[in-house]
């Protein structure tokens, strides 16, 4: 087997959540989504297609009407999007993974920037592609951020492709729209292609944009600019599940990833694309609903663990996660570890997402039921109480 494949690393978060297998007393915020089911609206939508006898190959980039669904909400959100411009997939991993395969050559310098959700440090790998990491500084508060200059100066001719994820998943940092034009100014200096995961977009706090939804550099770039945007009905639309998400790219790559979707998964389900049009046709109704809870969620999480001393996190811009760090623990897998055999508390350890949230636990607070957050909590700060 290929070496790259060898030294691919397992996931880190798996390594905790087997520790507490079969254990029902274990609350699990360790892993990246809602414990709310898809709207049943979208699930009748999928169960209608199904008993229409919709059990055929699509095309490979999606139904029609599903591309031109996608282009007009993008539209929305963001200024005027093509369906051409627009490639369905099974989920936001398969989106990644097909951009990458569009672009990535073996040895081709691919800059990443950290802590970031694993699988965008691990399909690159699995490209053969030569990693660069640009690593994200938490500030006093724990707020984590990103140095400009840095990352430009990381940003080569010779640098293929610049990966990034805002909101961002575990530190919930976010890319404001200054940024984003600095950095497309200088990858179009560089020639280099922005692959640029926008999962939580919607998952976004400030409200300090007119869609209310997170920066995206589709605010800002021309249709032929060398970005593909990634895009998932995961998150906003409660779908994890489903496997369904999408791309947003130049018009002449749209029939390059059409190809290449034929050698992956051939096409996303049409069952599973009748579940995403039901989506998009209530995403004024599902939407705001879920993002609201979020906000709930996190408003309830955060300021309970910043009142124990010694843990230090801050209210993330975007996303579903709340990002900690609790001081005299440093090995975040070995801490992981024991809050679930000795707290019966579900965390992912910062190690997961890079060496330099080493020290960092991420908490999922996407919990319908918001009184959770507190129970967990609670679980964290007896444990803390007992071991310090
Ligand atoms: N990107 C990021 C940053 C994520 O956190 C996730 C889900 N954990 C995805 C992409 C992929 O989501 P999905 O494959 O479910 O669409």
């Amino acid at each position: 087997m290929r070496q790259a494949i060898l030294s691919l690393e397992e996931s880190k978060i798996r390594e905790v959540a087997n520790a507490g297998m079969g254990r029902s007393d274990v609350l699990p915020f360790w892993f990246g989504e809602s414990d709310e089911v898809t709207p049943e609206s979208v699930r009748a939508a999928g169960i209608a297609s199904l008993q229409a006898g919709e059990t055929f190959y699509a095309h490979n980039l999606g139904l029609p009407e599903l591309r031109a669904a996608v282009a007009s909400y993008t539209s929305r959100l963001h200024g005027d999007v093509l369906a051409e411009r627009i490639g369905i997939t099974s989920g936001g991993v398969n989106a990644l993974i097909v951009a990458m395969q569009a672009l990535i050559d073996a040895g081709d310098r691919v800059v990443v920037v950290t802590p970031v959700w694993p699988n965008l440090t691990a399909q690159p790998r699995i490209l053969g592609a030569d990693l660069h990491c640009e690593a994200l500084e938490p500030d006093a508060d724990g707020a984590w951020q990103l140095d400009l200059p840095r990352l430009l100066a990381a940003i080569t001719r010779g640098t293929k492709l610049l990966v990034l994820n805002s909101p961002n998943n575990p530190t919930g940092w976010t890319l404001s729209k200054a940024e984003q034009e600095s950095i497309l100014t200088r990858c179009r200096e560089t020639g280099t292609w922005i692959l640029s995961d926008e999962v939580y977009e919607r998952l976004y706090y400030r409200g300090d944009t007119a869609s209310g939804a997170a920066p995206s550099f589709l605010d800002i770039a021309e249709p032929e600019d060398r970005l593909v945007v990634v895009q998932s009905f995961s998150k906003a639309f409660l779908m994890t599940g489903w496997r369904l998400g999408y791309l947003v790219m130049p018009p002449d790559m749209t029939p390059q990833v059409g190809k290449l979707l034929e050698f992956n998964t051939s096409c996303a389900p049409v069952f599973v694309q009748r579940g995403g049009l039901a989506a998009l046709a209530q995403t004024e109704s599902i939407t705001p609903r879920v993002v609201t809870h979020l906000r709930r969620c996190r408003d309830t999480l955060v300021p309970l663990l910043q009142a124990h001393s010694g843990v230090h996190t801050s209210a993330a811009p975007g996303g579903m996660y709340a990002f900690l760090r609790i001081d005299g623990h440093g090995d975040s897998l070995q801490l992981a570890k024991r809050l679930v055999v000795e707290a019966g508390l579900g965390l992912a350890p910062g190690i997961a997402f890079a060496p330099e949230s080493e020290r960092w636990l991420r908490w999922c607070f996407a919990s319908k039921d918001v009184a959770r957050l507190g129970q967990g909590v609670e679980r964290l700060a007896n444990w803390l109480a007992r071991h310090g």
